[in-house]
């Protein structure tokens, strides 16, 4: 009979978060394991790292190993491109307004996973395990967990960090799974890296049109990354296109700023979506990152969200000193501490994306009204500055107000579906 092997902490997932989390709890001493399967298609995408993810990254160790792969944001610059009726003027966010020498870092996902795993070979108490699991059963005492391969493993905690189609997420509740809240956008991202013959100044630039943004993001000198929300139909077209088509087109969709441009690296698409997790955490079953939220890419918020979840739960796992961890008390204190900051970021960004796309009049007026009192008022424009770079330092705990009001509106807290 296959011998079933013990682990304090499993981790299924080596996406970012799941990397991350391994990271921010092997540095306690904790036994942790990483069930992750090999990843078949490198990921093409890249990472706005906000200055509070940043900050996160050095404290678990990390950050120098990142350092040398990334590119720092000084400014951000937001263009309306809608060519609508109502249009809101250019506005420029500078990091030293709020005495900041960077808003953030952007690096390639590759880079960053790369880090995150060269990190984790100092720690002994960690073990990576090639694999997918497929099934988790919880009692008072453990989970047993099976891996596809038939191997038999064991755990206190249970941590889904498998992305939005979540196993773990689906396993908990007795097989029932823990129920979630999702929609799609008629958007798809189109993402690529490309060079160009003008510096990026360390520039943010996007611009918005009213099929969604088209964000610009430096990357290396001269080199960015480009992240385009198009109708899924024009996402089609454009994956079929020939790279010199493409690029004038790109080159005329950000007005030349960057000067003639190069594409350097495979084109990939991605279908918007967005979907909530009703938990965090259920009995010994516990979500991060993409297993528990999904958004669009609006404000690079999606793996500096994560971050706040292994924040908090690595915090609550490592403060643990008896044998066995509290995991009712660790699960009903991490379910109390997501909750809000994951509702307020869904709403923030589910708003601000339909704003884009909506014709009607008085959405475009609230719209444009907002930006121009961001143009005009000096001390709203700190206030969403210090929030966007450092969730809860902006408008204190107004955010958290907010997210916690929602909970209370049944359109939010009401899950439509049981699981995908
Ligand atoms: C176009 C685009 C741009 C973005 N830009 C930004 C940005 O600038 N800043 C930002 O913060 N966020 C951004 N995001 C969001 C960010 O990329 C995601 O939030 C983040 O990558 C999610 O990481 P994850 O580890 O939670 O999930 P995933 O990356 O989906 O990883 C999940 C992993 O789990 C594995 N897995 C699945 N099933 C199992 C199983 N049964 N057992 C074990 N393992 C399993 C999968 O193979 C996968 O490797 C962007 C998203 C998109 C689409």
């Amino acid at each position: 009979m296959a011998r079933t092997t013990k682990h304090k902490l499993i981790i299924a997932g080596g996406g970012l978060a799941g990397l991350t989390l391994a990271n921010a709890v092997a540095q306690s001493g904790i036994n942790v394991a990483l069930v992750a399967p090999v990843i078949p298609q490198p990921d093409g995408r890249t990472t706005a790292l906000l200055a509070h993810s940043v900050d996160y990254l050095k404290k678990i160790n990390v950050w120098e190993r990142a350092l040398p792969k990334t590119a720092a944001m000084t400014c951000i610059r937001i263009i309306d491109d809608t060519r609508r009726l109502l249009h809101a003027p250019e506005i420029l966010f500078k990091s030293s307004e709020i005495e900041l020498d960077q808003f953030g870092f952007n690096i390639q996902n590759k880079d960053l996973s790369a880090a995150l795993t060269d990190s984790l070979k100092k720690y002994k108490n960690f073990s990576r395990i090639d694999g997918k699991i497929s099934d988790a059963v919880e009692n008072d005492e453990n989970v047993s967990i099976i891996l596809e391969n038939g191997e038999k493993l064991e755990c206190e905690i249970l941590v889904g960090a498998d992305g939005r189609n979540s196993t773990v997420r689906k396993l908990a509740e007795g097989g029932s799974g823990i129920a979630v809240r999702q929609w799609r956008y008629p958007q798809s991202a189109i993402v690529l890296n490309f060079s160009h013959t003008l510096p990026h100044d360390d520039t943010s630039t996007e611009f918005h049109n009213s099929s969604g943004p088209f964000t610009i993001v430096p990357l290396e000198t001269n080199i960015s990354s480009l992240v385009w929300v198009v109708k899924p139909e024009m996402a089609e077209e454009i994956m079929s296109r020939q790279h010199r088509e493409l690029e004038l087109e790109i080159e005329q969709q950000m007005h030349s700023i960057l000067g003639k441009i190069k594409i350097v690296t495979d084109i990939q698409s991605f279908p918007l979506s967005a979907m909530n997790a009703k938990k965090m955490a259920s009995g010994r079953f516990f979500l991060v990152g993409d297993a528990g939220h999904v958004f669009p890419p609006i404000g690079a918020q999606g793996y500096n969200l994560g971050i706040r979840d292994i924040e908090d739960l690595a915090a609550m796992i490592c403060a643990q000193t008896s044998e066995r961890l509290a995991v009712e008390n660790i699960a009903s204190r991490y379910n109390a501490k997501r909750r809000g900051d994951v509702l307020a970021r869904t709403v923030s960004v589910d708003l601000l994306n339909r704003s884009l796309l909506s014709d009607f009049l008085p959405v475009q007026l609230l719209r444009t009204s907002g930006i121009i009192a961001l143009t005009q008022s000096k001390t709203f424009r700190k206030m969403m500055m210090r929030e966007g770079v450092s969730p809860g330092t902006g408008f204190g705990t107004g955010y958290k107000v907010f997210g916690e009001a929602l909970q209370n509106i049944p359109r939010f807290f009401q899950p439509s579906k049981n699981h995908s």
